[in-house]
């Protein structure tokens, strides 16, 4: 039985203080057990979240980092510091990264890569657009983007890592892809990693759904054979809809 994992995104949102109730908040709350809740905060809050979550089973994220671990990358954060203030996840690869930052690819794998050699889950988001959607494509899109984020890891790391699908036609629009069609490529993306590892190593690799979650329709998501879990931008900002639906997830 594979856990549930609801990651709440808050994206460039919140000011410190913000960030430090919503934790007040959800940490005495947050229910324990099947399901795991993560917060994926920009990086100024981290050391104050992690400090907050001790203690508790909420775990603490980045929303992004750089593949190197020191050096002359003015503006960038490295694993190492991530390691080191105690974040345990890292979302890698979001469609705004890859739309806004042009982040190929081949820099998602090297970064998943950086997040295993320093201990971190990374968050590995895939999905596809909605032209590419009409045109067809979504799995093939989807499939290469997963077998390209995880080339060259060992099937450990590859049961390890989070993949979340995240139509980009989903991701703050409103528009929820209905249960079944989330399902249907979550599914395909379990049998590509069978594909490069083994069946026995896809049934354990953890496959959220991203793009217009909300206490509405995370049941009925939650419900499907292939979706554990749902990373969660508009709708994780506000503490009580998070404790929902980290509470779908039990
Ligand atoms: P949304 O964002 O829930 O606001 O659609 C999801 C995401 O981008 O991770």
């Amino acid at each position: 039985m594979r856990k549930k994992v609801i990651a709440g995104n808050w994206k460039m949102n919140k000011v410190l203080s913000e960030a430090g109730e919503f934790m007040d908040l959800i940490v005495p709350k947050a229910p324990k057990g099947n399901v795991e809740a993560i917060v994926c905060a920009p990086f100024p809050f981290l050391p104050k979240l992690v400090e907050q979550a001790k203690g508790s089973e909420v775990k603490v994220a980045a929303q992004n980092m750089h593949f190197e671990d020191s050096g002359a990358f003015t503006g960038e954060v490295s694993p190492v510091m991530l390691k080191d203030l105690g974040v345990t996840h890292v979302v890698l690869g979001h469609s705004e990264r890859r739309e806004l930052f042009a982040e190929t690819d081949e820099l998602v794998n090297k970064k998943t890569k950086a997040a295993f050699a320093h201990d971190l889950t990374p968050i590995v988001c895939v999905g596809e657009t909605l032209d590419q959607r009409e045109a067809n494509e979504t799995m093939n899109i989807v499939g290469e983007q997963v077998k390209q984020a995880v080339a060259g890891l060992s099937n450990e790391q590859v049961a390890e890592t989070i993949i979340a699908y995240e139509p980009v036609w989903a991701i703050g629009t409103g528009k929820t892809a209905t249960s079944e069609q989330a399902n249907e490529v979550c599914t395909e993306i379990r049998k590509v990693v069978a594909e490069v590892t083994s069946t026995e190593i896809a049934e354990k690799v953890i496959i959220q759904y991203g793009g217009s979650v909300k206490p509405a329709n995370v049941d009925e998501l939650l419900a499907q054979s292939d979706i554990d879990g749902a990373l969660v931008g508009g709708a994780s900002l506000d503490p009580e809809s998070f404790l929902q639906l980290v509470e779908a997830g039990t």
